[in-house]
């Protein structure tokens, strides 16, 4: 039997965007099951609360058998060993986003030296979409429709 190649993408996904979405449809090829892992931060203040953040998620992949929604804590790296994940799907839109994430990857391989973090390039048309900016536009009621996915705009 073959090991199964299982990656884990983490992230807040307050809201998830058409960004976060292209990134995990370009990953999802290469690996058997991709575990979408909402990372939960109580010092992090969130404009959709996690069972919201999950209904999102749930309704963007409800067709997609090869990707699972989970919620986690702590670690990113343990939770990738609790569910036999040896890979971490990331998207890189710009520099800023390559020497962060350049870090936090090498940092966790030298954790878990089974783990390694797989970056996939943003799409030109999704490179300046940001949670944040997201979150902004809807605080001050602004339309924000274009940046996610059909359903999820549907939804907010
Ligand atoms: P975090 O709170 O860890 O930054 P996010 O939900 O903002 O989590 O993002 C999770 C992952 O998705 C990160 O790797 C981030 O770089 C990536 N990402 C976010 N927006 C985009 C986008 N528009 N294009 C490509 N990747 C993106």
């Amino acid at each position: 039997m073959s090991i199964q190649k299982i990656a884990v993408f983490p992230g807040s996904f307050d809201p998830i965007t058409k960004g976060h979405v292209a990134i995990i449809k370009k990953a999802l090829p290469l690996f058997d099951k991709i575990i979408i892992a909402i990372g939960t931060n109580s010092l992090k203040n969130y404009l959709f609360d996690l069972d919201q953040r999950k209904d999102h998620l749930k309704t963007v992949f409800k067709l997609e058998s090869n990707i699972e929604i989970m919620t986690y804590k702590g670690l990113t790296v343990n939770f990738c060993k609790k569910h036999n994940a040896n890979f971490i799907v990331r998207g890189l839109r710009d520099v800023k986003d390559f020497e962060y994430e350049k870090n936090i990857a090498i940092m966790n391989n030298k954790v878990n030296s089974d783990i390694e973090t797989i970056f996939f390039m943003t799409a030109p048309e999704y490179s300046a979409i940001n949670s944040c900016i997201v979150r902004d536009i809807i605080n001050n009621g602004g339309d924000i429709s274009q940046f996610l996915p059909n359903e999820i705009s549907d939804l907010i």
